[in-house]
Protein backbone atom coordinates (compact mmCIF):
# COMPACT_ATOMS: atom_id res chain seq x y z
CA UNK A 1 0.00 0.00 0.00
CA UNK A 2 2.89 2.52 0.48
CA UNK A 3 3.49 2.11 -3.45
CA UNK A 4 0.31 3.54 -3.45
CA UNK A 5 1.10 7.26 -2.48
CA UNK A 6 4.47 7.44 -4.47
CA UNK A 7 2.61 6.28 -7.42
CA UNK A 8 0.44 8.97 -7.33
CA UNK A 9 2.93 11.24 -6.76
CA UNK A 10 5.07 10.13 -9.42
CA UNK A 11 1.61 10.19 -12.30
CA UNK A 12 0.52 13.49 -10.61
CA UNK A 13 4.66 14.64 -11.27
CA UNK A 14 4.11 13.68 -15.52
CA UNK A 15 0.54 15.32 -15.70
CA UNK A 16 2.41 18.68 -14.38
CA UNK A 17 5.47 17.86 -16.74
CA UNK A 18 2.80 17.29 -19.96
CA UNK A 19 0.66 20.50 -18.95
CA UNK A 20 3.54 22.64 -18.70
CA UNK A 21 5.65 21.28 -22.30
CA UNK A 22 2.24 22.15 -23.90
CA UNK A 23 1.63 25.51 -22.33
CA UNK A 24 -0.70 24.98 -20.33
CA UNK A 25 -0.96 26.04 -16.91
CA UNK A 26 -0.13 24.38 -13.87
CA UNK A 27 -3.05 22.11 -12.03
CA UNK A 28 -5.65 22.41 -14.93
CA UNK A 29 -5.50 18.41 -15.15
CA UNK A 30 -6.64 16.61 -12.67
CA UNK A 31 -6.22 12.89 -11.83
CA UNK A 32 -8.60 10.58 -11.20
CA UNK A 33 -8.69 7.50 -9.73
CA UNK A 34 -10.60 4.19 -10.98
CA UNK A 35 -10.59 1.54 -8.66
CA UNK A 36 -12.85 -0.75 -10.34
CA UNK A 37 -11.62 -4.21 -8.95
CA UNK A 38 -9.37 -3.02 -6.39
CA UNK A 39 -9.25 -3.82 -2.46
CA UNK A 40 -10.94 -1.57 0.20
CA UNK A 41 -7.70 -1.12 1.57
CA UNK A 42 -5.81 0.09 -1.64
CA UNK A 43 -9.09 2.67 -2.29
CA UNK A 44 -8.51 3.26 1.69
CA UNK A 45 -4.72 4.16 1.34
CA UNK A 46 -5.80 6.59 -1.75
CA UNK A 47 -8.00 8.75 0.65
CA UNK A 48 -5.61 8.61 3.51
CA UNK A 49 -3.09 9.99 0.92
CA UNK A 50 -5.58 12.57 0.70
CA UNK A 51 -6.92 12.10 -2.96
CA UNK A 52 -10.30 12.87 -3.51
CA UNK A 53 -11.76 12.04 -7.11
CA UNK A 54 -12.35 8.47 -8.38
CA UNK A 55 -14.24 6.92 -10.62
CA UNK A 56 -15.46 3.66 -11.05
CA UNK A 57 -17.02 1.16 -14.32
CA UNK A 58 -20.04 -0.43 -12.58
CA UNK A 59 -22.64 0.13 -10.34
CA UNK A 60 -22.68 -2.48 -8.51
CA UNK A 61 -19.18 -2.76 -7.45
CA UNK A 62 -19.19 1.36 -7.08
CA UNK A 63 -21.67 0.46 -4.17
CA UNK A 64 -19.37 -2.48 -2.77
CA UNK A 65 -16.66 0.05 -2.44
CA UNK A 66 -18.21 3.16 -1.69
CA UNK A 67 -21.54 3.25 -0.33
CA UNK A 68 -19.98 2.85 3.73
CA UNK A 69 -16.92 4.67 2.76
CA UNK A 70 -19.05 7.86 1.66
CA UNK A 71 -21.57 7.61 4.41
CA UNK A 72 -18.53 7.93 7.28
CA UNK A 73 -18.61 11.25 6.06
CA UNK A 74 -14.73 11.42 7.00
CA UNK A 75 -13.40 12.73 3.14
CA UNK A 76 -15.05 15.66 2.64
CA UNK A 77 -14.37 17.03 -1.43
CA UNK A 78 -14.85 13.43 -2.48
CA UNK A 79 -16.20 12.79 -5.62
CA UNK A 80 -17.26 9.65 -7.50
CA UNK A 81 -17.53 9.37 -11.48
CA UNK A 82 -19.23 6.82 -13.62
CA UNK A 83 -17.10 5.52 -16.45
CA UNK A 84 -18.83 3.08 -17.46
CA UNK A 85 -22.13 1.89 -19.51
CA UNK A 86 -25.04 2.02 -17.49
CA UNK A 87 -27.94 0.18 -17.78
CA UNK A 88 -31.34 2.46 -17.72
CA UNK A 89 -32.49 -0.22 -14.97
CA UNK A 90 -29.61 0.84 -12.67
CA UNK A 91 -30.17 4.80 -13.24
CA UNK A 92 -31.48 5.02 -9.73
CA UNK A 93 -28.84 3.77 -7.94
CA UNK A 94 -26.05 5.67 -10.31
CA UNK A 95 -28.24 8.66 -9.60
CA UNK A 96 -28.19 8.17 -5.67
CA UNK A 97 -24.15 6.86 -5.42
CA UNK A 98 -22.43 9.25 -7.80
CA UNK A 99 -21.45 12.94 -8.18
CA UNK A 100 -21.24 12.35 -12.13
CA UNK A 101 -22.26 10.35 -15.02
CA UNK A 102 -19.64 10.49 -17.61
CA UNK A 103 -21.13 7.68 -20.02
CA UNK A 104 -24.28 9.11 -21.20
CA UNK A 105 -24.65 7.98 -24.24
CA UNK A 106 -28.37 7.11 -25.61
CA UNK A 107 -31.89 8.78 -25.56
CA UNK A 108 -33.32 6.28 -23.23
CA UNK A 109 -30.88 6.36 -20.51
CA UNK A 110 -31.14 10.37 -21.26
CA UNK A 111 -34.63 10.13 -20.17
CA UNK A 112 -34.20 7.30 -17.08
CA UNK A 113 -31.39 9.78 -15.68
CA UNK A 114 -33.81 13.13 -15.93
CA UNK A 115 -36.73 10.90 -14.31
CA UNK A 116 -34.28 9.79 -11.45
CA UNK A 117 -32.58 12.99 -10.43
CA UNK A 118 -36.30 14.70 -10.29
CA UNK A 119 -37.58 12.00 -8.49
CA UNK A 120 -35.00 11.79 -5.80
CA UNK A 121 -33.80 15.71 -6.10
CA UNK A 122 -30.37 15.92 -7.37
CA UNK A 123 -28.89 17.70 -9.68
CA UNK A 124 -25.82 15.75 -10.92
CA UNK A 125 -23.63 17.19 -13.83
CA UNK A 126 -23.55 14.37 -16.55
CA UNK A 127 -20.97 14.23 -19.42
CA UNK A 128 -21.92 12.78 -22.94
CA UNK A 129 -19.57 9.50 -23.57
CA UNK A 130 -18.30 9.95 -27.58
CA UNK A 131 -17.29 6.96 -29.28
CA UNK A 132 -14.49 8.96 -31.67
CA UNK A 133 -13.59 6.05 -33.30
CA UNK A 134 -17.00 5.05 -34.60
CA UNK A 135 -16.40 1.49 -33.26
CA UNK A 136 -19.47 -0.75 -33.18
CA UNK A 137 -18.81 -2.69 -30.07
CA UNK A 138 -18.17 0.18 -28.37
CA UNK A 139 -20.32 2.76 -25.91
CA UNK A 140 -20.64 5.98 -27.22
CA UNK A 141 -22.65 8.28 -29.38
CA UNK A 142 -21.76 8.51 -32.58
CA UNK A 143 -20.17 11.85 -33.41
CA UNK A 144 -22.93 12.64 -35.92
CA UNK A 145 -25.40 12.34 -33.54
CA UNK A 146 -23.95 14.49 -30.39
CA UNK A 147 -25.66 17.66 -31.01
CA UNK A 148 -29.62 15.69 -31.18
CA UNK A 149 -28.46 14.51 -27.53
CA UNK A 150 -27.56 17.38 -26.26
CA UNK A 151 -30.69 19.15 -27.43
CA UNK A 152 -32.59 16.31 -25.74
CA UNK A 153 -30.31 17.04 -22.63
CA UNK A 154 -31.55 20.29 -22.62
CA UNK A 155 -34.79 19.62 -23.41
CA UNK A 156 -35.39 17.33 -20.31
CA UNK A 157 -32.97 19.28 -18.09
CA UNK A 158 -30.51 17.18 -18.09
CA UNK A 159 -26.95 19.04 -17.13
CA UNK A 160 -24.02 18.31 -19.39
CA UNK A 161 -20.49 20.06 -18.25
CA UNK A 162 -18.34 17.95 -20.58
CA UNK A 163 -17.03 15.51 -22.84
CA UNK A 164 -15.70 11.96 -22.68
CA UNK A 165 -13.81 9.14 -25.00
CA UNK A 166 -11.91 5.79 -24.75
CA UNK A 167 -9.50 5.94 -28.10
CA UNK A 168 -9.58 2.67 -30.30
CA UNK A 169 -6.78 0.12 -29.40
CA UNK A 170 -3.77 0.86 -31.72
CA UNK A 171 -4.16 4.10 -33.23
CA UNK A 172 -2.50 7.21 -31.99
CA UNK A 173 -4.78 8.76 -29.12
CA UNK A 174 -4.13 12.26 -29.81
CA UNK A 175 -6.01 12.55 -33.00
CA UNK A 176 -8.99 11.32 -30.73
CA UNK A 177 -8.19 13.39 -27.99
CA UNK A 178 -8.11 16.45 -30.06
CA UNK A 179 -10.99 15.52 -31.74
CA UNK A 180 -13.18 15.31 -28.70
CA UNK A 181 -11.47 18.84 -27.65
CA UNK A 182 -13.12 20.16 -31.33
CA UNK A 183 -16.44 18.72 -30.56
CA UNK A 184 -16.35 20.33 -26.90
CA UNK A 185 -15.45 23.61 -27.88
CA UNK A 186 -18.16 23.71 -30.75
CA UNK A 187 -20.67 22.98 -28.07
CA UNK A 188 -19.13 24.65 -25.11
CA UNK A 189 -18.83 22.54 -22.85
CA UNK A 190 -15.43 23.02 -20.64
CA UNK A 191 -14.60 19.93 -19.10
CA UNK A 192 -12.96 16.99 -21.26
CA UNK A 193 -12.53 12.96 -19.74
CA UNK A 194 -9.65 11.72 -21.51
CA UNK A 195 -6.57 9.65 -21.04
CA UNK A 196 -6.13 6.60 -19.15
CA UNK A 197 -2.47 5.01 -18.34
CA UNK A 198 -1.52 4.17 -21.46
CA UNK A 199 -1.90 7.47 -23.15
CA UNK A 200 -2.75 10.22 -20.09
CA UNK A 201 0.36 12.54 -20.79
CA UNK A 202 -1.17 13.38 -24.28
CA UNK A 203 -4.18 13.69 -22.76
CA UNK A 204 -2.77 16.37 -20.20
CA UNK A 205 -1.14 17.97 -23.07
CA UNK A 206 -4.41 18.57 -25.46
CA UNK A 207 -6.89 19.60 -22.68
CA UNK A 208 -7.75 16.94 -20.52
CA UNK A 209 -10.15 18.63 -17.39
CA UNK A 210 -8.84 14.89 -15.50
CA UNK A 211 -7.61 11.99 -16.95
CA UNK A 212 -8.99 8.43 -15.64
CA UNK A 213 -6.46 6.40 -14.35
CA UNK A 214 -6.26 2.95 -12.92
CA UNK A 215 -3.67 0.76 -13.41
CA UNK A 216 -0.32 3.11 -13.33
CA UNK A 217 -1.62 3.97 -9.70
CA UNK A 218 -2.62 0.67 -8.42
CA UNK A 219 -1.03 -2.00 -10.37
CA UNK A 220 -2.00 -3.96 -13.03
CA UNK A 221 -5.51 -5.70 -12.50
CA UNK A 222 -6.16 -9.60 -12.03
C1 LIG B 1 -10.57 0.92 -16.33
C2 LIG B 1 -10.85 2.24 -16.93
C3 LIG B 1 -9.88 3.26 -16.91
C4 LIG B 1 -8.50 3.09 -16.30
O1 LIG B 1 -7.73 2.22 -17.08
P1 LIG B 1 -6.15 2.04 -16.85
O2 LIG B 1 -5.64 1.67 -18.19
O3 LIG B 1 -6.00 0.97 -15.84
O4 LIG B 1 -5.60 3.32 -16.36
C5 LIG B 1 -10.21 4.47 -17.48
N1 LIG B 1 -11.42 4.69 -18.05
C6 LIG B 1 -12.37 3.73 -18.09
C7 LIG B 1 -13.66 4.05 -18.72
C8 LIG B 1 -12.11 2.49 -17.53
O5 LIG B 1 -13.07 1.54 -17.59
Amino acid sequence: MSDIAANFEVVLKKIRRAEKSAGREEGRCALMAVTKTQPVEAIRAALEAGHRLFGENKVQEAQAHWAALKEEGRFPGLRLHMIGPLQTNKAGDAVSLFDCIESIDRPKLVQALAQEMRKQGRDIPCYIQVNTGEEPQKAGVLPQDLEALLAQCGAEGLRITGLMCIPPEGVPAALHFAFLKKLALRHGLPELSMGMSGDYEKAAMLGAHHVRIGSALFGART
